[in-house]
Order: C-alpha cells, then sequence, then structure tokens
C-alpha cells in the first residue's frame, strides 16, 4: 500500500465562497507569516512600511511556518484588508505574495511520516458545514486506505503511528457504538501503548490493536462499556472550569461568547444554582435535546473527530506544523477528548436552549465559534495541553469522567 493513499479525499473538494461567506478568515484573529514571505514583503519596497508598522516578529518561539504575525488593528480586524474587505496584498501583488497561512487557509497541511496529509480547520464556516454534515466523511476510497482488518498482518511492514491512525479511524466509523464510546474505547487502547512503550514491548503493539478491533467486531466489549455510568455533575464542572479558564486567558470572539451564554441558559446555570440542579439540568439537556438531533445527525461529531485526527496528525501530540514530534499516543488522545468534552457540551446546552427549533445551523455555528475561539488560541492549548500530561484523565476512572453520557 504506497504511502501516498493514507490521505482523505474531503479536504480537496473545499470551496472559499469568498463574498458569500457569513464569516471572514481576516477578521480576530493573529495571522502567522512564514520567514520567506517576510522576507519578501521587507525586501518589497511598496510593502516594506507596512510590514514594518503591521508585522511583528513572533515571541513564542520562531520556526519558518510561524517566524512572524499580523497584528490586528482595533477591531481585530486584519490591517491589510481595504475598505472592500479585500486584501490589499493580494490585489496588489497577487496570490504568490500570500503567506502560507493565508494562501491556504483553512486547509490545514502537515506531514504524516514524511508524506502530505490534508485535512480542514472548522473555524471557516464552509469548511465546518462541508465536513461536520456529510453523512459520511470518508469515501470508499478512503475507507481502503484505513484497512482495520489487515492491521495485523500488516504488522512490521507500516509504522506504528499508521497501524493506529487506521484503527482509530476505523473505530470512530463504527456506529455499533455510541460515539463516547468509541472514543473511549480509543482511550484504553492508547493508555495500554503508552504502558508498552514505557516496558519496552513495542512488538506487542499491533496484536493489541488487533485483539481490541476483534472484540469491538464481535461485541465483546459491550456489557463493560454499557455499564460506565454518567457523572452529569463532575463533568459539568470540569467543562464549567475550562470554558472560565478560556473566557480568562484572552477576551473571545463575541459568537463564541454568545455560544457560552446558549450553553449556561440551556442548563438554566447561575452562580446561584444548586449543583445537584446543575447536574440533572445538564443531563436532562443531554437525553431531551442533544441526544434526539445526534441520532438524526450520527456523522456530526463523528465527522469532527476524524477531521481532527487528521488535522492534528494523530498519534502525534503536537499540531505544529513544521516539526513532527515522536508519537504520544496517550497525550495525544486525551488532547482530543477534551477537545470532545468541551464542544460536545457546549452542544448539549445549545440543543436545550433552542429546543425544537434547535438545526444543523444552530449545530455548526456552535463548531465554528469553538473552532475560532478555541482551535486557534495558543494559550488555552498549552493549557489543554499540559492538562493532558497530567495523571487527572491517565485511568479508566478519568476517562469515563471526561466521555460518558
Ligand atoms: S472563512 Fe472560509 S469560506 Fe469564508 S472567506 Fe475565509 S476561506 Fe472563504
Amino acid at each position: 500500500m504506497p504511502d501516498e493513499l493514507h490521505q482523505p479525499r474531503y479536504a480537496e473538494s473545499f470551496r472559499c465562497i469568498g463574498p458569500e461567506c457569513e464569516d471572514s478568515c481576516c477578521q480576530g484573529w493573529a495571522v502567522c507569516v512564514d520567514k520567506a514571505t517576510y522576507k519578501k514583503y521587507r525586501a518589497t519596497p511598496s510593502l516594506r512600511r507596512l510590514a514594518s508598522r503591521y508585522i511583528e516578529l513572533n515571541s513564542r518561539g520562531r520556526d519558518n511556518f510561524k517566524y512572524a504575525r499580523i497584528k490586528l488593528d482595533p477591531n481585530r480586524t486584519c490591517p491589510f484588508l481595504d475598505p472592500d474587505q479585500l486584501c490589499h496584498i493580494q490585489k496588489q501583488h497577487g496570490a504568490d505574495f500570500l503567506s502560507k497561512t493565508c494562501s491556504r487557509y483553512p486547509r490545514a497541511l502537515a506531514q504524516f511520516n514524511g508524506r502530505p496529509l490534508q485535512a480542514l480547520f472548522l473555524s471557516c464556516p464552509e469548511a465546518a458545514r462541508l465536513v461536520l454534515l456529510s453523512p459520511r466523511l470518508l469515501s470508499a476510497d478512503d475507507d481502503r486506505d484505513f484497512p482495520l482488518e489487515n492491521s495485523q498482518t500488516l504488522a512490521g511492514l507500516q509504522p506504528l503511528s499508521l497501524q493506529l491512525r487506521s484503527f482509530a479511524v476505523q473505530l470512530l466509523q463504527d456506529r455499533a457504538y455510541p460515539l463516547w464510546q468509541r472514543l473511549f474505547v480509543l482511550g484504553i487502547v492508547c493508555r495500554r501503548i503508552h504502558e508498552l512503550t514505557a516496558s519496552q514491548q513495542m512488538n506487542r503493539v499491533p496484536q493489541l490493536i488487533g485483539q481490541y478491533a476483534e472484540m469491538m467486531a464481535q461485541g465483546l466489549l459491550r456489557p463493560h462499556l454499557d455499564g460506565i455510568p454518567p457523572r452529569p455533575g463532575l463533568q459539568f464542572d470540569l467543562v464549567l472550569g475550562l470554558i472560565r479558564r478560556r473566557l480568562q486567558i484572552e477576551q473571545p470572539e463575541a459568537g463564541f461568547a454568545a455560544s457560552v451564554a446558549d450553553f449556561l441558559v440551556g442548563i438554566q446555570h447561575s452562580p446561584d444554582t444548586p449543583p445537584q440542579e446543575s447536574a440533572n439540568h445538564y443531563h436532562n439537556a443531554y437525553t431531551g435535546y442533544y441526544q434526539p438531533f445526534s441520532q438524526t445527525h450520527p456523522g456530526f461529531l463523528e465527522n469532527y473527530l476524524i477531521n481532527y485526527l487528521f488535522r492534528t496528525r494523530f498519534p502525534f501530540a503536537d499540531t505544529v506544523d513544521c516539526v513532527e514530534p515522536a508519537i504520544d499516543p496517550l497525550r495525544s488522545h486525551l488532547l482530543m477528548a477534551l477537545h470532545y468534552r468541551v464542544l460536545h457540551s457546549l452542544l448539549i446546552g445549545a440543543a436545550a436552549r433552542y429546543g425544537n427549533d434547535f438545526s444543523s445551523t444552530h449545530a455548526v455555528q456552535t463548531v465554528q465559534r469553538f473552532a475560532r475561539s478555541v482551535e486557534h488560541n495558543v494559550g488555552f492549548l498549552d493549557e489543554l495541553k499540559t492538562l493532558a500530561a497530567a495523571p487527572d484523565f491517565r485511568n479508566t476512572d478519568g476517562l469515563a469522567l471526561l466521555l460518558a453520557n
């Protein structure tokens, strides 16, 4: 199986809708400028003055991709936008003058085992619709690239990262199980791999993956999974704490603040609400409002997670574009599970807030706002990474608290 086939097709079909777009990818965040583009701007007389005024070198550590960044104006808009909301740089100098970030967005391009990998940033509303509303995100051709049934026979032929990603992709698409159970089992497998790695028994990993694939296919884990109780009180507290932390780190986009308000109204939570009452509302919001939505849109969060796998190069732990770190399945999984937890809870709250009117339009908007304010916020992502490396969720109990509904 040639490596170049390990690439999902859906991202290739994205088309920017330009003036029809309800959002702007030039608003609300500091855009990175790669080193070659920065030097080109400095060397172009008509851009030199603007570049020194509006582009600053990256103080958070420089690599070629994130060498510098554009400073937003007081309205949190890109200063290179003209009054018609068109990019001055592109208009004057052509698309070749755009930075890698600007020319690629919303495509998330990365290297995976030395091969290019493409996914989409769901902060773009059109990309969010394309991904979240697909009945099945991966095509039949994609499925042939992630052959779970061959994971044992391919052992030794494929790097561990590919074996584990094939397993994860297949597992997350197995609709015989609720999505949270698929994510839970993936967490258990990642934790076992973590233990095998620590005890220098990596040669047992293919067998482990094959065993879990078999157990899931035969339904052997179902009694155990169905017996895991949800803990809505602890889960709600956790989510509330994470959302508060995000709001403290930096003022979020107005859209995300509105989604948080919807969440709190939907759960009927205020600072005076007794904890047990909030827990009950949260649980009832899930069963009464979100569950019916997820039953009619079974691919919605499943697609989010599959795109997440590709976008972040699971099972590599970092999302840095240029450097390929060592794989870290457990940390990588927990980071994904934390994203899932916050987003899923926001959707639960939104579903309760809008009741019978809750639609896929509300749901896509919640994801898009989350992606803008969480997935692109470096400070908050750093905190999630630290949490994913801490012992809190590195056991069955912690995973269940995070995922079970
Ligand atoms: S957010 Fe997406 S659809 Fe909208 S202008 Fe940017 S790339 Fe195009």
